[in-house]
This record gives structure tokens, C-alpha cells and sequence, in this order.
């Protein structure tokens, strides 16, 4: 079941002196069910194409479409709508308010949809048991481990419920071991969303993963199937 679909997308950046071209003509198609690494050298444009799919960045020339709708049709306030309820994001930097406690950063994302924080409490812990920080959920953000606090960002990613998480080199400031945890629960809530991550370490990933797309100066020049996985979501 494709749900995001890119049509040439090409991505200029601007400045006084010189034009670069960080995307030349991208065409992907992206499944419920995958879990993609998007890999290759800095500069290659893996965090501008993961910014163009988060509808955090404009692009320039191409088309892209979400569960079949183009996107050309999208206003401001359209963008602003799928950045908030079609995206979950999970940065290198986890981005946590970090005198809240664990359960308050879910229950801000909840707040953010509207819901009402004294009966959403239930569902806050929910998330954080499904990524093992039931325990911290009293603790405030800035005292937990770096291992905790990516796993405490990606809980209130998947507090927005959307089918599509993003996640820009999530092991980029962790060790190897705690690293490959949090690939590993990348990998588990791969089977029920799209999950698309950056990273500059592609061996830490390569046994979860079910694809590899490399880009090169811009350019898609690998898009390869990893691991096959039996089911078909
Ligand atoms: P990667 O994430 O693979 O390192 P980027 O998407 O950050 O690649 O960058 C792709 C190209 O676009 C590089 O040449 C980079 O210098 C350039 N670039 C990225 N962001 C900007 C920006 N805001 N302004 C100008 N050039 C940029
Ligand atoms: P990453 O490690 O995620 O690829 P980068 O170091 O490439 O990050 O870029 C960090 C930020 O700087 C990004 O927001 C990117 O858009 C911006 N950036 C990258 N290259 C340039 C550039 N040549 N000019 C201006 N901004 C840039």
C-alpha cells in the first residue's frame, strides 16, 4: 500500500553567489510496512529529502502525493496539518522539553491534538511502555540516559498516532549498543507505520532494516530491498 509517492522532486538552495542543487529529479514510492535507511556521504541530500517528506521544507520542481492526493493542491495551513497530524519526528537531538517529566512530554504532544491531559493519562503511559520507559515515567526528560530520552522522543512521536515516522541519524549521539535498541524499536513499530531514517551508520542498521536508498550528490544511486519480511501490510 504506497502512501507516500515522489514524482521528480528536485530541491534548489538559493544564496547572493551560487545555486546548489541538493535533489535532481527524486523518484521514490514508500510503503506502509517499510522501514527505510536513507544512507550516503554528507552532502549527498538525505536531510533535505527527509525534510521535503516532512513537508518541512519546500521543494522546487516535481510532484509529491500522499495516499494518492498530489500535494501542489496543499495551502499553508494544509502543510501545517500534515506536519502535525500525517508526521512523527524523532531527531539525533530528541527535542524534549527537558524539565517536564517523561509523561509530561507525551501528554504535551496529546495537548497539541487537542485531547485533555487529565484523561489522557491512560494512553500517555501506553506509549511509554511501548517503548520500555514505563519506570521513568516520573522522571524528568534531562534525567534520564541518552538511550531514554531518544526512546522517551520516540514514545511522544508515536503519542501523534500517524502512519509516518521520520527520524534524522537517531543514533547519532549514542553508543553502539544503545544505538542499536533504538533501532530496534524503530524496526518493531515499522510493521504497522512507514518508518524512514537517516543515518550515517548503515551497519547498525542493516539487519532491521527492509531497504537501503543511498543518494549520492542528490541523486537516488542505490534503492535496494534489505530484509525481506513475510507479511505483507
Ligand atoms: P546530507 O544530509 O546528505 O549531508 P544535505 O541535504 O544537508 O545533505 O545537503 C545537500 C546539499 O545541499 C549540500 O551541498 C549542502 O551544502 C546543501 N545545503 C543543505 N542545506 C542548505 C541550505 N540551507 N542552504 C544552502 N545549501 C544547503
Ligand atoms: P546533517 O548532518 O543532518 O546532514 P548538515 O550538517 O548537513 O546536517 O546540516 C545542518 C543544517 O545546516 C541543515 O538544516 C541544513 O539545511 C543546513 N545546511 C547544510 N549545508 C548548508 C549550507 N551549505 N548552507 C547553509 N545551510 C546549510
Amino acid at each position: 500500500e504506497t502512501i507516500l509517492r515522489l514524482q521528480n522532486i528536485s530541491k534548489y538552495y538559493y544564496s547572493d553567489t551560487s545555486v546548489t542543487q541538493a535533489l535532481r529529479k527524486i523518484n521514490l514510492e514508500f510503503s506502509m510496512g517499510e522501514f527505510v535507511a536513507i544512507t550516503g556521504e554528507s552532502g549527498g541530500g538525505k536531510s533535505t529529502l527527509l525534510n521535503v517528506i516532512s513537508g518541512m521544507l519546500p521543494f522546487d520542481e516535481g510532484e509529491m502525493y500522499f495516499r494518492g492526493e498530489p500535494t501542489f493542491q496543499y495551502d499553508d495551513q494544509d502543510w501545517e496539518e500534515y506536519r502535525r497530524n500525517k508526521i512523527g519526528f524523532v531527531f539525533q537531538d530528541y527535542s524534549l522539553i527537558n524539565h517536564y517529566t517523561a509523561l509530561d512530554n507525551i501528554l504535551a504532544a496529546l495537548v497539541i491534538q487537542g485531547k485533555d491531559p487529565e484523561s489522557s493519562k491512560e494512553e500517555a503511559m501506553a506509549y511509554l511502555e511501548q517503548v520500555g520507559l514505563t519506570e521513568q515515567a516520573a522522571q524528568r526528560a534531562s534525567q534520564l540516559s541518552s538511550g531514554q530520552k531518544q526512546r522517551l522522543s520516540i514514545a511522544r512521536a508515536l503519542a501523534k498516532n500517524t502512519d509516518i515516522i521520520v527520524a534524522d541519524e537517531p543514533t547519532g549521539n549514542l553508543d553502539s549498543e544503545t544505538g542499536e535498541q533504538i533501532v530496534e524499536i524503530l524496526e518493531r513499530l515499522s510493521h504497522e507505520k512507514l518508518v524512514i531514517m537517516v543515518t550515517h551508520n548503515y551497519d547498525q542498521a542493516e539487519p532491521y532494516v527492509t531497504r537501503r536508498i543511498r543518494l549520492h550528490d542528490g541523486e537516488v544511486v542505490t534503492d535496494v530491498p534489505v530484509n525481506k519480511r513475510d507479511e505483507n501490510v
